[in-house]
């Protein structure tokens, strides 16, 4: 099978630069929703444990009892809510304060402008007492930015909202919450930064999706997706190969089938404009479930080493592709 190389000094490094925006890696939770972005959920968590990150966030409790033992808290953005010392949960409605176990920690999203999640701003009031009746244990108020990556002013009015967000909570008497706004694309665009927590996915993974005026750090990907060779033939010129005979061999070629396909999370593509491998070697017709083809007999290659290399081709963004990777594909720390 293919196998996914994980470069632990690559993930420090990201880390690193990421401590430099926010002071301290204290303040650094890592999202590891998705099975860490593909990279490996247990993992990862272990590496950001071993690095001295000390929150996380993921999406369900399934995937928080995984690494439950590495991190003093996790929080889980949406899924049942129950007391416990280390989940805390994410309300995004009011009718999900009804529906919590009492002393259950929650943290409030408020919808500052985002407009899919969390409660209205003209319903914190009414939520933050709702919370006080059910006993709840509120430790977070959150809030999530639509146009990070965005060269535009949306960011800063969303902010401003959350300012007043944070006004009104402490006027409400709650202490003792931790305010977190900033994704990965924030916190790489912010000069300044006041928060408690940042929630870091993509730039922690080594991916950069803002456009290029912001003042960028140098992230490095954490990821690389290599495969097996299977078998390999000489084709005679004019000798097709793969489903549809999409292929033609122009001359003779020493070809192989290696074990990847659209069955592990690999894009099918478009045979008219292949992917072109990182070592330079265009896909040779349609990607099978389980196989692609290219002209090579080495035993080992790398398919990519750039996911965003890999969103380019294929019209998305490194999330997807990142993301889209089998569970199951072998991962090993180097
Ligand atoms: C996924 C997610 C993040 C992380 O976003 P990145 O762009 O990967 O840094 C942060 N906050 C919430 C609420 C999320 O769902």
């Amino acid at each position: 099978m293919a196998f996914i190389k994980i470069n632990k000094q690559n993930f420090y490094h990201n880390l690193n630069q990421i401590a430099l925006k926010t002071g301290s890696v204290e303040k650094i939770a890592i999202v590891l929703k998705d099975n860490a972005y593909g990279h490996g959920l247990e993992l990862m968590g272990r590496l950001a444990s071993e690095f001295g990150i000390k929150h996380a966030v993921v999406r369900k409790t399934f995937e928080a009892e995984l690494i439950k033992s590495l991190f003093e808290t996790v929080l889980i953005l949406g899924d049942s809510i129950v007391k416990d010392d280390v989940y805390s949960f994410t309300i995004n409605t009011l009718a999900d304060i009804t529906k919590a176990e009492q002393d259950a920690k929650v943290e409030l999203k408020v919808d500052t402008g985002m407009h899919r999640n969390g409660i209205a701003l003209d319903e914190l009031e009414e939520a933050l007492h709702l919370i006080k009746e059910q006993n709840l244990n509120l430790v977070g108020i959150m809030t999530h930015y639509r146009s990070a990556d965005e060269l535009s002013s949306e960011l800063f009015w969303q902010q401003k909202q959350f300012e007043m967000v944070k006004q009104r909570v402490k006027e409400a008497g709650f202490e003792n919450v931790r305010f977190h706004s900033h994704n990965s694309a924030a916190i790489l665009r912010m000069k300044h930064f006041d928060e408690d927590l940042v929630r870091v996915g993509i730039g922690a993974y080594g991916y950069n999706e803002l456009a290029e005026p912001f003042d960028e750090l140098v992230l490095r990907p954490v990821m690389s997706l290599h495969a097996k060779k299977v078998s390999s033939r000489v084709l005679k010129s004019g000798e097709r190969m793969g489903y549809g005979g999409d292929f033609m061999a122009n001359k003779e070629m020493l070809v192989s089938t290696y074990d990847l396909g659209y069955g592990d999370g690999w894009c099918r593509d478009n045979t008219q404009n292949p992917y072109v491998t990182s070592e330079g070697l265009a896909l040779l017709g349609r990607v099978s479930m389980d196989f692609i083809a290219l002209e090579s007999d080495k035993e080992e290659i790398c398919v990519m080493h750039d996911a965003k290399v890999v969103a380019e081709h294929f019209k998305t963004i490194s999330y997807e592709v990142t993301t889209a990777l089998s569970p199951d594909i072998p991962k090993v720390s180097v």
